[in-house]
């Protein structure tokens, strides 16, 4: 799917991914944050440049590299791959959306890595209800002023940036939402980590308070009306890489447990020659093929430009809820070692909680697939009839 030069692209960052983030991963789960001058490093590889046009200092990459990518990094480590891609998205957008003048001030520090960015779309009380947002943006003689609260946002901790989504009407109205593009470091902004065992300390989760925060005219990004559709349009392509993701974190999983029952004895012989303990990694190795298969297909769905709602959806529902149940199979083979912070496996498994959240939770997109699917079965049966 990727082009011979994405493939030795890719290469690269498999090398990256396995060298300068795995080793450091381990100490994430143990008090450590990642470095600023890891984000440089992935930026030096490109990675905060993939599908940013190539005339706005970008790769101009396909979407297939980008969801390569991401599987490939989180691998490594879900919350860092999570941190990079969400920064990139920022660049990319701003590449394709923003205004000149804020294009110049704000792309390059994203593109070379000196500088992260977020997008905050979450509130305390507006999550998968996302109409339901309360943060308000009311015009004023010269730009705007929001006001409110954004949470669980990934990058949200050190990011320079945010594509804020605010009400710019009426509470509940679609078409009242615009996109603001708010600088994290200006009046009125102030930030909080949120800690949690299972919220990805690498990911940079955090949030933002906006009291009276001025945004210039020029950064309304998305009109009202605009934003919404905007974020339906995107999100499809979020679904299908949070589920290469979990494939990737399900690959390395299953590479580690592998090699470990080789060797590791019980009962005089290696973990792998009992059958009940293999068939529980043949049944792992089957569902991960199967995700596979359908992140394949979503993705040729993306690049050949089809309506790929309906795949998104699936590939992202089949290849959580099998990292949800396998990851935890496969920290149930690795016995005990299983909790050793150099093995990836308790991060892996709560990255895949948080995966089956974001982008559209497990149940939001069985009401999707639901609702798609019926109406292609009540459109046939209407046309059967006629
Ligand atoms: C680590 C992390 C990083 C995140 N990063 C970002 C980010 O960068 N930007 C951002 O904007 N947001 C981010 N989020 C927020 C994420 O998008 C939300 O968690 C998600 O939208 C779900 O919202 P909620 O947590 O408020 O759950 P709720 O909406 O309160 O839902 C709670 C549970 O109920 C289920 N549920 C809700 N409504 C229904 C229904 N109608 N029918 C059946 N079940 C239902 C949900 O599936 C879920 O299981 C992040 C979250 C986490 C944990």
């Amino acid at each position: 799917m990727a082009t011979v030069s994405e493939l030795a692209w890719l290469a690269r960052i498999n090398a990256f991914a396995d060298h300068d983030v795995a080793p450091l991963a381990g100490r994430w789960v143990c008090g450590d944050v990642p470095g600023k001058d890891l984000l440089g490093r992935a930026a030096e590889y490109g990675l905060t440049r993939i599908e940013v046009p190539v005339a706005e200092g970008g790769l101009g990459l396909s979407f297939a590299a980008k969801a390569r990518a991401c599987e490939l990094l989180a691998a490594a480590d879900f919350g860092f791959a999570m941190s990079v891609v969400n920064s990139h998205n920022v660049a990319a957008k701003l590449a394709r959306c923003a205004r000149p003048s804020v294009k110049d001030q704000l792309l390059r520090p994203l593109l070379a890595g000196e500088a992260s960015a977020c997008t905050a779309l979450t509130e305390a009380g507006a999550g998968s209800d996302f109409a339901a947002i309360r943060t308000s943006a009311r015009r004023v003689a010269d730009g705007w002023v929001l006001n409110g609260e954004k949470t669980w946002i990934v990058n949200a901790r050190h990011a320079s940036v945010a594509i804020v989504y605010a009400q710019c009407g009426e509470i509940g109205s679609r078409d009242g939402i615009g996109a603001f593009v708010v600088d994290l470091n200006a009046q009125g902004v102030e930030r909080f980590a949120r800690d949690a065992d299972f919220s990805q300390v690498s990911a940079g989760t955090g949030g933002f308070r906006l009291t009276d925060c001025h945004v210039e005219p020029e950064r309304l990004l998305l009109e009202p009306g605009l934003a919404f559709k905007s974020i339906l349009g995107e999100i499809n392509g979020a679904r299908i890489y949070v589920a290469a993701m979990c494939c990737g974190m399900v690959r390395a999983g299953l590479g580690i447990v592998r090699h470990y029952g080789l060797e590791r004895h019980t009962f005089g012989q290696p973990l792998v020659d009992h059958q009940a303990w293999r068939l529980d990694l043949a049944r792992c190795d089957t569902e991960l093929a199967a995700a596979q298969a359908l992140v394949a297909e979503a993705v040729a769905g993306i690049v050949a430009g089809c309506d790929v709602q309906l795949l998104a959806a699936q590939a992202k529902i089949y290849a959580v809820d099998s990292a949800q149940r396998q990851l935890a199979v496969l920290f149930h083979a690795m016995g005990a070692e299983a909790l050793n912070p150099e093995r990836p496996l308790a991060r892996h498994l709560a990255a895949a909680q948080v995966a089956a959240l974001v982008d559209g939770s497990t149940e939001m997109l069985l009401e999707r697939v639901a609702h798609l699917t019926h109406g292609r079965a009540r459109r046939k049966t209407q046309s059967d009839r006629q």
